[in-house]
C-alpha cells in the first residue's frame, strides 16, 4: 500500500482515507488523556496500528490474495466500497491467509522485532497470531465492556470494545484479541442484522460452516495444525454475512456484475422529478444522472430525459429489488412523503417507508437500520427528541424502532 493508495483507504482495509482511520492511532497515545477504559481502547488501537504497519511490505502477497478471490464466483470488488466487507477482508488476509507463507508470518516477524526493541508485548502478537474469526452473540454490553458468548463453546468472554458493539442478543463475527490480559475485539467486526438472523439461525450458520471446514466445531481451530481450514475459515463467516446483509435483500450478482450492461426503459407515462428520486434515497451523480443503491453498492444507474427515464442494472440479479425499489418510489409519487425535510416526523401512514429510507443524518443508513447499533440509536434518539419538540407524535416512531 501507498502513500496514494493510503489516502483512499486504510491500512485496516476501511475505504475511509488512513488519516480518519487508524491514523488516529499512529502517534503512541497521551495517557493523561480520557478515562481508564478510553486509554485502555487507545493503547490497543496503537499495538494494533503497529502490527497492521507490518502488512504494507506484503503488498505483493495481498495482491496475490485478491487474484484469488477474483477467481471465485462472487464479485468481491462490488463490495469493496463497504467498509465493513473491506476491514474483514483485509483482516482475513492479515490473521489467516499470510499465515501460510513461511518467509511472511506478519505476526511472528512484529514478535521479533518488537523483542528486540524490547517493548514487553511479544507474547501478545503471538497470542494475536491465534485469533481465528467466528460467531457470538452479545448477551451484555455497555459504553466499552461487553459480554459475548461463542458459539461452540459455553464460555462467556468478558471483552473490551470500541464503542460499537451491539444490543444484547445480536450476532456479531469477531477476533478476540488478547492485549494485556485482556480480550480486545477487532475493529472489524460484522454485525448481523437482529430481526432476520435470530439466535438459531446464527448456530446453523455456525455449523454449515464447520461442515465446510470439515470439522465438528472450530472452537480451538490452530493455524499451526489446521493450515487449511485456518487460512479458508474467515472468508466463510465473511459470505455468511454477506449473504444476509446482502444477499437476501438484493440478490446474488454474476461474476461479470459491472461489465455487461441490462438496459431497461420505463414507460413514458411515468412522470418523475429529480425531488422524487431523491426523495426516495437515490444518489445525484450527474446532472440528469442518478444512482440507486444499497449500502455502498450501486444497484441501477437512471438517466432522466424528456422521454421519460432509461435505466442500467449493474446486475441483472438485481432487477426484482431494482423495480420494487422503483414501483415503490416513482409509480405512485403520492405514497412519497411530501416534505423531504428529515427533522419532521413521518405522518403515521408513511412510517413504514420512512424507517426503510437511508438518510443522510444516519450515514445513509435507514432508521431501521441505525436502530440496530448503539451509534445509530444515539442520532435516532436525537433526532426523536427533536421532533417532540416540534410537537410531532413520536410514540408509534420510538415503538417501531424499539427506542
Ligand atoms: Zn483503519
Amino acid at each position: 500500500m501507498d502513500a496514494i493508495q493510503l489516502k483512499t483507504s486504510c491500512i485496516c482495509g476501511n475505504a475511509r482515507p488512513y488519516q480518519d482511520c487508524c491514523g488516529l492511532f499512529a502517534a503512541v497515545p497521551d495517557s493523561s488523556k480520557g478515562n481508564e477504559v478510553s486509554r485502555k481502547w487507545a493503547a490497543f488501537r496503537h499495538a494494533l496500528h503497529e502490527l497492521y504497519m507490518y502488512s504494507v511490505p506484503l503488498r505483493n502477497l495481498y495482491e496475490a490474495y485478491w487474484e484469488k478471490l477474483g477467481q471465485e464466483s462472487y464479485p468481491h470488488h462490488l463490495l469493496m466500497a463497504d467498509s465493513e466487507y473491506g476491514r474483514a477482508v483485509t483482516a482475513n488476509f492479515f490473521w489467516d491467509y499470510s499465515v501460510q507463507f513461511s518467509d511472511a508470518r506478519p505476526i511472528l516477524r512484529a514478535a521479533r522485532d518488537v523483542e528486540v526493541k524490547n517493548v514487553r508485548m511479544a507474547n501478545d502478537f503471538r497470542e494475536w497470531s491465534l485469533s481465528s474469526f467466528s460467531l457470538g452473540i452479545v448477551v451484555g454490553v455497555d459504553a466499552r465492556h461487553g459480554h459475548l458468548r461463542m458459539l461452540g463453546s459455553e464460555k462467556i468472554h468478558q471483552v473490551v470494545h470500541g464503542g460499537d458493539l451491539p444490543e444484547p442478543g445480536t450476532c456479531v463475527a469477531v477476533r478476540l484479541l488478547s492485549y494485556r490480559g485482556e480480550e480486545y475485539i477487532h475493529p472489524a467486526m460484522l454485525v448481523f442484522p437482529r430481526e432476520s438472523f435470530s439466535e438459531a439461525e446464527a448456530d446453523s450458520g455456525f455449523h454449515r460452516i464447520c461442515k465446510a471446514l470439515g470439522m465438528k466445531s472450530i472452537a480451538g481451530l490452530r493455524p499451526d495444525v489446521q493450515c487449511d481450514e485456518w487460512r479458508r475459515h474467515g472468508a466463510l463467516f465473511l459470505s455468511l454475512w454477506r449473504e444476509q446483509v446482502y444477499d437476501a435483500i438484493i440478490g446474488t450478482p454474476s461474476r461479470n456484475a459491472g461489465m455487461v450492461a441490462h438496459p431497461f426503459n420505463l414507460p413514458d407515462s411515468i412522470s418523475v422529478t429529480a425531488k422524487q428520486i431523491l426523495s426516495g434515497g437515490a444518489f445525484q451523480t450527474g446532472k440528469n444522472n442518478f444512482e440507486i443503491r444499497y449500502r455502498d453498492v450501486p444497484l441501477a444507474q437512471l438517466n432522466m430525459r424528456k422521454s421519460g427515464i432509461q435505466g442500467v442494472l449493474v446486475d441483472e440479479a438485481f432487477r426484482p429489488h431494482v423495480f420494487s425499489w422503483l414501483a415503490e418510489h416513482l409509480d405512485s409519487p403520492d405514497s412519497i412523503p411530501k416534505s423531504t425535510h428529515e427533522n419532521n416526523a413521518p405522518p403515521a401512514a408513511d412510517m413504514e417507508h420512512w424507517i426503510r429510507r437511508p438518510l443522510s443524518f444516519l450515514n445513509e443508513e435507514s432508521p431501521l437500520q441505525a436502530s440496530s447499533h448503539d451509534f445509530g440509536k444515539r442520532k435516532l434518539r436525537d433526532l426523536i427528541d427533536g421532533m417532540l419538540k416540534q410537537g410531532s407524535d413520536v410514540e408509534m416512531l420510538r415503538q417501531r424502532l424499539g427506542l
